[in-house]
């Protein structure tokens, strides 16, 4: 008897008409003689109503009390597809992270796994139950609950392959799995049959969203091929595995966007040593992750000094800047969340020249203006103005001709 974890996002049961056809299909997993674990997220757009709510009471949601909230989105959805299942005549159970023996570190909002206990699931899924699981959250050392970022659903459904041995994760969600570009931006992009773990991280972890990075991280880490497909249609989906023929195929692979980019400039920074940690090493001490860091050469010991953060940081980390700017005597610092970045990824890009100048050419055809570029072994990202980034994807996806290599 095989062992299945199936893991269903936030749209396929965003109401009770789709979480009874979740229902039917977990059934026919069943049916099929499996052992069936399900991974479910909250549903529709509960978590972000759930956020909103404790802004509504409170200015600064504490940071374990808005965990224990968020998790509560997934416990509602695994409950009610046990309902929907024992109401078709299968015996199911729900559990919540903790129940699952989910142990994560104690970083709200971000935490990560440090072990699955599976004791409990293997005892239900010995019983003959299909066990529902709620995502997205676990427990700390302390029995506190956590959440694992957004998104995180994918990560808590490879986690249990991983912990139960399962020789495959399925991720279904609402495109039928993941294509050169977004479907949504690109209507004509092209699915992908099979995609490598090291490009799959990489496009996830630039604007992809289709998968979290860590579960693609996790399911390198312990070689389980991830399928994405659709919720909706049996289409056959995508598979996340090592890649086999990577020579014959084109060296673009996949196109990413992320609107979720501001930039921070400091103007007029002295050009001395120490400088970078003095601005770098209290945002680090605050938790806010920076991406792209820029500076330029110095002309009379004077320089520029950008970098982008999330646009929820935004606010937060030029709270931490602006002290710094005056105590290095740096001139200002100026604030743009109206960015985005758009990506090319492939691994087949390393060694090969001309991909970059292609890019950028690309883009200036369109009359889009590049303010940052940065670069992977396997990426090139430029950073754009975001009402420019449906334009920039569609005709990064021509260029390279994607529709002819998925
Ligand atoms: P779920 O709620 O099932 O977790 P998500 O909203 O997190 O689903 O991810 C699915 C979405 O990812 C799709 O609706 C699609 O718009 C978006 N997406 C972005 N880029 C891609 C891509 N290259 N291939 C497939 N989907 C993509
Ligand atoms: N519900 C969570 C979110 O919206 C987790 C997930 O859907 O994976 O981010
Ligand atoms: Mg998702």
């Amino acid at each position: 008897m095989a062992l299945i974890v199936q893991k269903y996002g936030g749209s396929s049961v965003a109401d009770g008409e789709l979480i009874k056809s979740v229902a039917r299909r977990v059934a026919k997993a069943k049916d099929e003689g499996n052992q069936v674990i399900v991974v479910v997220s909250a549903m529709g757009d509960t978590t972000d109503e759930l956020i909103k709510l404790a802004h509504q009471v409170s200015e600064q949601p504490g940071e374990r009390e808005l965990d224990v909230l968020l998790s509560t989105g997934e416990v509602i959805s695994s409950t009610l597809l046990a309902m929907a299942l024992e109401n078709l005549g299968y015996e199911a159970v729900s559990l919540s992270g903790a129940q699952a023996g989910i142990q994560t570190d104690s970083s709200y909002s971000r935490a990560r796994i440090r072990r699955v206990d599976p004791k409990r699931v293997v005892n239900e899924l010995n019983k003959g139950n299909i066990v529902i699981i709620a995502g997205f959250q676990g427990v700390t050392a302390d029995m506190d609950v956590t959440t694992l970022g957004r998104g995180g659903s994918d990560t808590t459904a490879v986690a249990l392959a991983v912990a139960l041995n399962a020789r495959m994760c399925q991720i279904y969600t609402d495109v039928e799995g993941v294509y050169a570009a977004d479907p949504r931006l690109v209507p004509e992009a092209g699915k992908l049959k099979e995609v490598g773990y090291e490009e799959m991280l990489e496009l996830a972890s630039y604007g992809v969203k289709v998968m979290h990075p860590r579960a693609v991280e996790l399911a390198e880490l312990y070689n389980i091929p991830i399928l994405v497909a659709s919720s909706f249609s049996d289409s056959p989906g995508t598979i996340i595995c090592k890649e086999a023929s990577m020579e014959v195929r084109n060296k673009v692979r996949g196109i990413a966007h992320d609107t979720n980019v501001a930039k921070i400039t400091v103007v007029g920074v002295p050009d001395h040593p120490g400088i970078a940690a003095a601005i770098f090493e209290p945002l680090t001490r605050a938790s806010i992750s920076v991406d792209t860091i820029v500076q330029n050469a110095s002309v009379e010991n004077i320089t520029d000094l950008t970098f982008t953060v999330a646009r929820d940081d935004l606010v937060k980390a030029m709270s931490i800047v602006e002290p710094v700017i005056k105590s290095i005597g740096a001139k200002r610092c100026v604030a743009d969340s109206t960015l985005a970045k758009v990506s090319i990824v492939g691994t087949g890009m390393q060694n090969t020249p001309g991909y970059a100048a292609k890019m950028f050419r690309t883009l200036f055809k369109e009359g889009i203006n590049i303010q940052l570029i940065t670069t992977s072994e396997i990426r090139i990202t430029c950073i754009i103005s975001e009402d420019r980034v449906k334009d920039a994807t569609q005709a990064l996806h021509r260029a390279f001709e994607l529709e002819k290599f998925a």
